[in-house]
């Protein structure tokens, strides 16, 4: 068994193992949730010509309160008219392009139209309503970064520039391999002694929120044998192969062992963060593999924070989501404080950190409404009400 390393150098050694494992093309109806893998660049100027932010009269500024001759109707989609000539204006609707000599746009509420046909304005105009080329982007700028996790808004960018066949970054398959003779299937009735594997299906989650591509192997037994043939193919197969089970110190614990038997490289076993501490990583020459502690908040939790940014990684994005300053609503306290310890909380309106009800790491079901995780360092035994805490988000749960 190795030494004992921080959560922070456990991350370290996960992070600095990962390498790009390419692209491909999609097209854009199929690219959300994926990594950009190419910078998207504007194709025109955005907007494209300075155009109406209004519905109203284009006139020059220079002429107001008017009246003004009504010369044109410029409706969107129509392309440039006449220049407007001093004391003219033009009806002209949001989304339109401004004719030319016009430098401002009064928006129908703000203007009079007299008897005559004439338009007067009695607002004194205070924005010229226009939307200007090239405002937004210009012509070969980056608008969305390689690395870049596609969400709706993003495909609204992709769309703006032309962006029909979308670079994104190739999805690293996961392999899931529970290990446990305690394991029943979800639609078994666990006999005594059994419990059903939650795990199993709860990784397979966390993997497609995290936009890469499962594949669900097992259960697999506490069998030395079984165990290795199981995780000999799932580490051809897959990029990573993620194990739950087996990696503490007790009799049927074999995953270390095999993970050795098939030749991978065990970087580190022990790390000093509760839930967690058997966490286990090892490599081989093309695959990355997680020995995840049993219990269900450490298998989540150990997912969330160190397998997902190897993921990300893998995928070209080194971003992580913020992590956002709170004070505890309510004191915590613990036992020992030997190791750095996780708790989930709820963030409350008022954005303070409320701690959960939490009964350790078999306690799955603490997590259902926590918001983000509070780590309270080694050495520390507790916090007061109204301390700062520094909230990791749990983006799965939302
Ligand atoms: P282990 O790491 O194998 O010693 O397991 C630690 C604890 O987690 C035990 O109480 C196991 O029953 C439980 N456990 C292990 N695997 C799973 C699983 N796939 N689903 C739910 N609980 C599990
Ligand atoms: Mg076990």
């Amino acid at each position: 068994m190795g030494e004992m390393i921080t959560f922070e150098q456990a991350t370290a050694i996960v992070l600095g193992s990962a390498r790009y494992l390419g692209d491909e093309r999609v097209p854009l109806s199929a690219c959300l949730g994926r990594v950009l893998a190419a910078d998207a660049r504007a194709d025109l100027d955005l907007p494209p010509f300075d155009k109406s932010a209004m519905d109203g009269f284009a006139c020059r500024r220079a002429d107001l309160p008017g009246p003004l001759v009504v010369v044109a109707t410029v409706a969107a989609g129509a392309t440039p008219t006449a220049a407007l000539a001093p004391r003219q204006c033009a009806r002209i609707m949001t989304g339109a392009p401004i004719p030319r000599g016009a430098d401002c746009v009064v928006k129908f509420e703000d203007a009079e139209v007299l008897p005559d046909g004439t338009v007067r304005s009695g607002v004194a105009a205070r924005s010229d309503n226009i939307c200007r080329q090239g405002e937004d982007a210009r012509r070969g700028g980056t608008v969305l970064p390689r690395g870049t996790r596609i969400g709706p808004q993003h495909v609204a960018v992709l769309a703006t520039v032309g962006c029909a066949q979308v670079p994104v970054a190739r999805r690293p398959r996961v392999a899931i391999l529970a290990t446990g003779d305690e394991l029943v299937p979800v639609d078994a009735r666990p006999a005594p002694g059994q419990i059903r594997n939650s795990n199993g299906p709860q990784l397979e989650a966390q993997a497609l929120a995290a936009g890469v591509l499962p594949a669900v192997y097992g259960p697999v037994r506490d069998d030395r044998e079984d165990l290795t043939r199981a995780l000999r193919q799932a580490a051809a197969e897959h990029d990573v192969v993620l194990l739950s089970g087996g990696v503490s110190e007790g009799d049927f614990d074999l995953v270390p062992q095999a993970m050795q038997d098939v030749g991978l490289v065990i970087r580190f076993d022990r790390v000093a963060v509760k839930p967690g501490r058997p966490t286990t990583f090892a490599v081989g020459p093309d695959v990355w593999c997680f020995g995840l502690p049993g219990n269900p908040v450490s298998t989540f939790l150990q997912f969330e924070f160190l397998v997902k940014p190897l993921l990300r990684r893998l995928m070209g994005c080194d971003r992580e989501p913020p992590v956002v300053t709170a004070r505890l609503a309510g004191p915590v306290s613990r036992r020992h404080a030997d190791r750095e310890s996780w708790l989930p909380v709820m963030l409350t309106d008022a954005g303070d950190a409320q701690p959960l009800e939490y009964h350790g790491s078999g306690h799955i079901n603490a997590l259902w409404r926590a918001d983000g995780i509070i780590a309270v360092p080694a050495g520390t035994k507790s916090l007061a009400k109204g301390a700062l805490v520094r909230v990791r988000p749990l983006s799965a749960t939302h």
